[in-house]
């Protein structure tokens, strides 16, 4: 029978990330309250509905469609198809449309909800201590999903049948659970298991066991979403050093988790929004402000002002936190470099020299994935590393593109999808350097083509021959056959800043950074350029040094400090009364000064990374690094927090063939005079900073006025620096300038893949 005819049928289609965030049982209590007929489906590429009835009654479903969607739901897109109506006698949830080469958004992994988080502390409820506990708004998401479209039998919680009890809640639309394809309980779901480093299984409740271990100053490896953490007490000094030593990292700060806000008051000092940033669903690592009166050992973030702090953002997390009731070091289960173990295996062969205790489940986890982190600077959210939390999500590109993918750089490296408006920025991969990250990076990407459908039709790297993501674009492009584009390292970081900042029209760059290889074969890192998506011109630089010894003078700043010195001063200049001097071998220092003379291993840069690594040597900061940019960073943290009139130091800018070039030697005779003076080495390092500043605003204006060109993007990991991006700001909005600055991607060079697609998609080819 055909129904009266005031009705009609509305075909809608929602696109953005509306799976696997409690969207269709939204869509079906929705139009339940409407009264409304009809059915709706997830495909590959969107969610699909069909309701039928009342003009009113679909006017309303449709606003509410946007207006209340589930927190979780991040709507891009709803169009709307108007039909005569069908005729339908119910509504109802129909089964997944699997389509080829359409796509959709996936969810990160969300932070555990308050419901859930209630569930698990009511001795009265089914999941009372369930560590796996997480409903259609919180839980793994990206980390489990294998295919598309988001479903349990393409997800790794496809080995565990649900109990009556858990299917029951997923089918029920009106349940909390209804479609949660990770819904699990005690009975039917995932369970922990504690084993020795023997790989004996420890008897009794893992958790109450876990807390005894890690109060008894034990090292214990976790798995948790993304990967497995090395967990100790975090105001145990000795254990904070024993798993330094195991780890291999003497100095390179550690993450660490508190239970609620309130314990993370006690030891940082937070603002407004990192509070709001804390408590977010990304729940990422946010570095704040470290107390004084803070207990947790200062071997956690050994030298530093800010301590990297987090909530609990799984079941278990809450559990071990508010049952151990310690401040918990949580980092990164891998040693040095290599990428975060995953696997329950692999877990136990490369962990089992640092951990004490494996507390292991068994639901595997599909993508790998870190700890975001994050600062806030002015306000704004600044990642640091972009992963759990916020990968796969992509950046909204200010055009539609062509399928590409950006290989990205070495250290810190991401890769870049495109497709459409969508810039599918990896989550962090690490540093490049070694097989089992290489392995990782090849297979996330593999990953994402499948999940996003795309094939790339261009391959975009660095223009730097040795790095691995260039070699693997290398193969890529040989094997398929594609077009493959080198993009200039800094004029990537730029363009990255201009994408999230939707800006197309050109901007001055400024690309502060350690090493990115240029367009003249030199290292550069201290850059000015007129830059847009179709290319860059170089304006202006800082001058070249040597780097004696290549890698060798990143490692050590002191053979900076030496060519600095050598190369702008003269040989004279290295006397005794330099300090630095006297904590370095002299056959090492005979060594540098003849590298530097006879240009041996030796290549020129203009890096901002190196000018920051001498200042911190020469001033006996750091002579050795233990992670990158440590002597920068330890100089920044040596500068005051308040300051109210501060000097700038000399430096004078000289025009060679249409390019300027900031000259350096009165810097350093000015800061090597402040020394003789007994000047503290807080107020030089702050004058520094200032000097800086003013190079960088004394530069623009002079590209400004020859260009008329007002807006000026910072980029590069220096630009990490929050002294000197405050410095810098300043003074470039004091003379007129619109300032660009970086949010959702990276600064530093977890940032340059997507600026490298978006380059490549402007070239023709
Ligand atoms: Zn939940
Ligand atoms: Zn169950
Ligand atoms: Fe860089």
């Amino acid at each position: 029978m055909r129904v009266a005819r005031a009705e009609r049928l509305a075909k809608i289609s929602v696109r953005g990330v509306v799976q696997g965030v409690g969207f269709r049982p939204f869509v079906y209590q929705l139009a339940t309250r409407y009264g409304l007929k009809g059915w709706v489906l997830n495909t590959s590429g969107d969610v699909r509905i069909g309701v039928e009835g009342g003009e009113d009654s679909l006017q309303g479903f449709i606003q509410d469609l946007e207006g209340k969607a589930p927190p979780l739901a991040l709507i891009e897109d709803v169009s709307v198809e108007s039909l005569p109506s069908f005729g339908y006698d119910r509504f109802e949830i129909r089964h997944s449309l699997s389509e080829e080469d359409r796509y959709q958004l996936i969810s990160p992994d969300i932070a555990t909800c308050d419901a859930c988080k209630s569930e698990i502390f009511s001795p009265s409820d089914r999941r009372y201590r369930y560590p796996f506990t997480n409903c259609t708004n919180c839980g793994p998401r990206f980390t489990i999903i294998e295919d598309i479209p988001y479903d349990r039998p393409r997800t790794t919680m496809r080995h565990f049948q649900m109990c009556p009890d858990c299917q029951r809640e997923y089918d029920d639309p009106l349940d909390r659970r209804f479609h949660t394809q990770p819904n699990a309980c005690p009975v039917c779901g995932p369970s922990l298991r504690l084993i020795a480093g023997d790989g004996k299984t420890i008897p009794g409740d893992e958790i109450t066991i876990s807390n005894q271990l890690l109060r008894g100053g034990k090292i214990l490896a976790i798995k948790g979403l993304g990967g497995f953490h090395l967990a100790c007490d975090a105001t145990n000094d000795e254990a904070v050093k024993t798993l330094r030593e195991r780890k291999r990292r003497p100095y390179k700060p550690l993450a660490i988790m508190l239970p609620t806000l309130d314990e993370i008051r006690g030891h940082s000092e937070l603002s407004k929004e990192e509070v709001e940033l804390l408590t977010s669903p990304h729940c990422p690592i946010v570095l704040a402000r470290w107390k004084d009166s803070s207990n947790v050992s200062r071997g956690v973030a050994p030298g530093l002002k800010y301590l990297g702090v987090m909530l609990p953002y799984t079941p278990l997390h809450h559990l071990l936190l508010r049952e151990t009731g310690l401040p918990l070091v949580m980092t990164s289960g891998n040693i040095s470099e290599e990428p975060i173990a995953r696997d329950n295996d692999e877990a136990l062969l490369r962990l089992g020299g640092i951990a004490d205790y494996f507390l292991i489940h068994n639901r595997d986890i599909y993508a790998r994935y870190d700890d975001s982190v994050a600062t806030v600077e002015e306000g704004k959210t600044q990642l640091i590393r972009r992963a759990r939390g916020y990968a796969p999500s992509p950046i909204h590109l200010p055009f539609k593109s062509r399928q590409v993918l950006g290989c990205g750089g070495e250290l810190k490296n991401t890769f870049c999808l495109t497709r459409e408006e969508h810039g599918f920025l990896s989550q962090h991969i690490g540093d490049m350097e070694n097989i089992e990250t290489l392995e990782h990076y090849e297979n996330t990407i593999e990953l994402y083509k499948k999940l996003f459908r795309i094939q790339p039709k261009v391959v975009a790297c660095d223009m730097h021959p040795d790095y691995l993501s260039t070699r693997y674009a290398l193969k890529l492009a040989r094997e398929q056959g594609i077009a493959i584009i080198p993009v200039q390292h800094h004029h990537a970081h730029i363009v990255s800043c201009m994408v999230e900042n939707g800006i197309q029209e050109p901007v001055i760059g400024v690309a502060f950074d350690g090493t990115g290889y240029g367009s003249d074969g030199r290292i550069w890192g201290g850059e000015f350029l007129i830059a847009d998506y179709k290319g860059f011109e170089r304006k202006g630089h800082l001058e070249y040094v040597p780097m004696p010894g290549g890698d060798a003078a990143v490692e050590r700043p002191y053979r900076m400090a030496i060519s600095y010195l050598y190369t702008l001063l003269g040989e004279n200049t290295l006397n005794g009364k330099l300090n630095f001097l006297n904590q370095v071998d002299s056959f090492e220092i005979d060594l540098v000064k003849k590298q530097i003379e006879k240009n041996i291993n030796s290549p020129l840069t203009s890096s901002c990374g190196r000018l920051f690594d001498a200042v911190s040597a020469l001033l006996g900061i750091r002579k050795r690094i233990d992670y990158e940019a440590q002597a920068a960073v330890e100089l920044e943290m040596a500068a005051p927090d308040g300051f109210g009139d501060i000097k700038a130091y000399p430096f004078s800018i000289l025009e060679q063939d249409g390019v300027r070039i900031i000259k350096l030697g009165d810097l350093f005779r000015a800061i090597i005079a402040d020394m003789e003076r007994g000047l503290a080495a807080s107020e030089i390092s702050l004058s520094f900073h200032h000097t800086l500043a003013q190079m960088v605003a004394r530069m623009c204006r002079t590209i400004s006025d020859e260009t008329d060109i007002n807006m000026v993007a910072l980029s590069g990991g220096v630009f990490q620096n929050r002294l000197l991006s405050r410095l810098t700001i300043a003074a470039l909005k004091e003379d007129g300038f619109t300032v660009l600055t970086h949010s959702m991607v990276p600064t530093n060079d977890g940032g340059i893949s997507l600026g490298q697609a978006v380059v490549a998609n402007f070239v023709e080819c």
